[in-house]
């Protein structure tokens, strides 16, 4: 059993046994001119067909991401921003959230330190990673956000955040409360504009967010769609019974189905056929709730990531300083701390040299994997040659130590020169 901890520092072991225990799916898309899909780095996924459908179609769809204000960007961190970038240049309207509140209560640090850290060590480097203007926003200051995550705690008791948290009796309220802050900020795009897919990129730590969060979609929804061979959809919560017939008979209509049975009693329509495109059937059933429903959303999707490995082990992470590189950490100490990184190579030289290294248990590869190369034949490259034996762990250190250097430096010319951009992020954020 893989026990997911958010907040922890334990790697995830088995990705397939994962998937089958939370009912995740696996990551089959293929996204063109995205290396963490071209490398297998996408695990798994939620719904992420709404998400394909809505970029190949040119509809609407949201992308939405948080951070946790209360140290340095790392590498870890630097793959969901990546992937946030990815989907705004394919359409996607984003939002981004500071979890001010969250590390406020978790690391104690007040809320004006949590600014100056969400701008100078985050926001100036998305934009220089290419992010363009987008609603970022900080929890603190959402009267909406902290509203709407008010609505979404009537549905949810603690027995389940226990469940899906492991909370103890010693957490404070307002760690307690902080899931449903997130659940709001993902929510919150569809509640204050129209419903649409939205897909929320996370390591794989952090799926706990993503089942809470579709469970409370759900749970809000008056038209609810129940396991059937044909199409059954039941009338919940206290929604106005006729309002919700008509709604669902019309989009069953629509997609033409036939032969609709109404139950007054069990508050039920259903029909013995399908219909052909049930993700557009799932997203018109939502969009016609709407009208009588102001808290109807398609519940988000995700696509997650595999977490990349500290480069002492472990997961990457904040927490554990000696195995995490920071982009705004200079090339020296960088080069440093990867000179001094575990690898996947033999007892001795000789040994190395006879039968190769082992590139898929080594930090060092994940980061050629992660962000050194930039081709695919790179990459192949640095695998071929540690696998035949050609490639020794010190000169593949010294040369990703120098990669790395040379990509902090581009970093931070870029936040340096991209300063100017940071007021455009607040202004967009406040409209
Ligand atoms: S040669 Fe490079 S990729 Fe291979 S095990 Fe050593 S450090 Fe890792």
């Amino acid at each position: 059993m893989e026990k997911i901890d958010p907040w922890g520092v334990s790697q995830i072991k088995n990705y397939q046994a994962m998937r089958e225990q939370f009912g995740i799916d696996q990551f089959n898309f293929n996204l063109e001119g995205n290396r963490f899909s071209e490398r297998s780095l996408l695990v798994g996924h939620r719904d992420f067909q709404l998400i394909k459908r809505a970029m190949e179609r040119k509809e609407k769809f949201y992308a939405m991401t948080g951070l946790m204000p209360s140290g340095e960007m790392h590498l870890g961190n630097k793959a969901v921003m990546e992937m946030m970038i990815y989907f705004q240049r394919k359409g996607a309207e984003l939002h981004i959230a500071v979890a001010d509140l969250e590390s406020y209560v978790t690391r104690d640090v007040d809320l004006e330190s949590a600014k100056n850290i969400a701008i100078e060590n985050f926001l100036l480097n998305y934009i220089a990673m290419g992010l363009k203007p987008c609603n970022f926003y900080f929890q603190s200051e959402s009267f909406r956000i902290q509203k709407f995550a008010n609505v979404l705690s009537k549905e949810v008791n603690m027995s389940e955040m226990k469940a899906i948290y492991g909370f103890e009796d010693s957490k404070k309220m307002l760690e307690i409360n902080s899931p449903l802050i997130q659940a709001s900020d993902i929510l919150s795009p569809q509640i204050y504009g129209e419903p649409a897919p939205t897909i929320v990129p996370v390591g794989a730590d952090q799926d706990p967010h993503i089942r809470l969060t579709r469970d409370i979609s759900k749970r809000f929804s008056s038209l609810r769609i129940q396991d059937s061979k044909g199409t059954r959809i039941s009338i919940g919560g206290k929604a106005d019974a006729e309002l919700a017939f008509s709604a669902a008979e019309k989009i069953m209509k629509k997609h033409g189905l036939a032969q609709i049975t109404k139950n007054s009693k069990y508050r039920t329509l259903e029909s013995p056929g399908r219909p052909s495109d049930q993700d557009a059937f799932n997203l018109d059933l939502v969009r016609e709730e709407r009208e009588f429903n102001p808290l109807a959303t398609v519940p988000p999707s995700s696509a997650i990531l595999r977490l990349e490995t500290g480069i002492k082990g472990g997961k990457m992470s904040k927490s554990v300083p000696d195995s995490t590189i920071s982009l705004n950490e200079t090339p020296q100490e960088a080069g440093k701390k990867i000179m001094k990184a575990l690898t996947g190579g033999r007892e001795s030289v000789e040994e190395q040299k006879k039968l190769g290294g082992n590139p898929y248990n080594c930090p060092v590869f994940e980061l050629y994997m992660y962000h050194l190369s930039e081709s695919a034949a790179d990459l192949k490259k640095v695998e071929n040659e540690c696998l035949s034996g050609t490639r020794l762990c010190g000169g593949c250190k010294k040369e990703a130590s120098e990669l790395m250097g040379e990509m902090l430096t581009s970093l931070k010319e870029k936040r340096e020169s991209s300063r100017h951009l940071v007021k455009e992020f607040m202004d967009f954020g406040s409209k």
